[in-house]
């Protein structure tokens, strides 16, 4: 039978500790609320960001004029842009450089190039570059470490699998503990793959299997 742990009390709850999440978990602390991010699995390394970015939407007027219309239009017209809300996508341009400047104060290297944002890649020729190149492989980590920092809680391993309402109103959530689970899959699954017999390679292994197959 589940067993139930007391609730825990929080002015908001993020579900989910991606980019997003973190992000907004660290503007809600800064307002003064209580903040918990419950994430079904490691901030450090979750979610699509998990394994770094490289580039980074951004309205820089230095680099492209006073017309935030044109890089609206531009990053509307990208791959994700038309899926976007125009209203968000215009907050979301009108806010980037400040995002950038605070990643970069944080430990996310927006700069990698020298003293200056650099912007390049994914722009048809002749049409404003609005890609801001940045070297974001440890970005989950940094983003965790700073919402810690800053007095977010975050609850990791905490899939919340329900909502609660109350007279018509998110009140609150049910999440998972998997902090058992998990210790004791990690534990179990490697003497389970010897039991199956499954043929799982070292990476020394795999290397040398692959010099062998390709003939190097
Ligand atoms: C390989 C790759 C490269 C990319 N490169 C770029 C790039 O260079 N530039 C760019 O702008 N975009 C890039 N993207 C897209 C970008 O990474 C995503 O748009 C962004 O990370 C989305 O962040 P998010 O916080 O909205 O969502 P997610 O990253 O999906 O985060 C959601 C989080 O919620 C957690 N979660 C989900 N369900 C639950 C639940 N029930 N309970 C608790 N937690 C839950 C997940 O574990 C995850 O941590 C790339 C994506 C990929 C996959």
């Amino acid at each position: 039978m589940l067993k139930f742990n007391a609730p825990i009390t929080t002015d908001v709850l993020v579900v989910g500790g991606g980019i997003g999440g973190l992000c907004a978990a660290i503007a809600s602390v800064r307002e003064g609320a209580k903040t918990l991010v419950a994430e079904k699995s490691d901030t450090r390394r979750s979610g699509s960001g998990a394994t770094g970015n490289d580039h980074f939407a951004c309205y820089y007027p230095k680099q492209h004029g006073n017309d935030i219309g044109v890089i609206l239009k531009e990053l509307r017209q990208s791959l994700v842009g038309a899926y976007h809300d125009e209203k968000l996508s215009l907050r979301f341009l009108e806010e980037s450089l400040h995002v950038a400047d605070l990643w970069h104060e944080w430990g996310i290297n927006m700069k990698p190039f020298g003293d200056d944002y650099e912007f390049m890649g994914h722009a048809y020729p002749g049409r404003p570059r609005i890609w801001l190149k940045y070297d974001g492989h440890n970005q989950k980590q940094v983003l965790t470490r700073q919402a810690r920092k800053e007095g977010v809680e975050i609850l990791n391993h905490h899939p919340v699998v329900d909502l609660v309402v109350a007279d018509g109103e998110i009140a609150g959530a049910l999440a998972l503990m998997l902090f058992v689970i998990v210790v004791l899959i990690s534990m179990v699954l490697p003497e389970l793959i010897k039991l199956w017999g499954l043929n799982v390679q070292t990476d020394a292994e795999a290397k040398k299997n692959f010099a062998l197959q390709s003939g190097r």
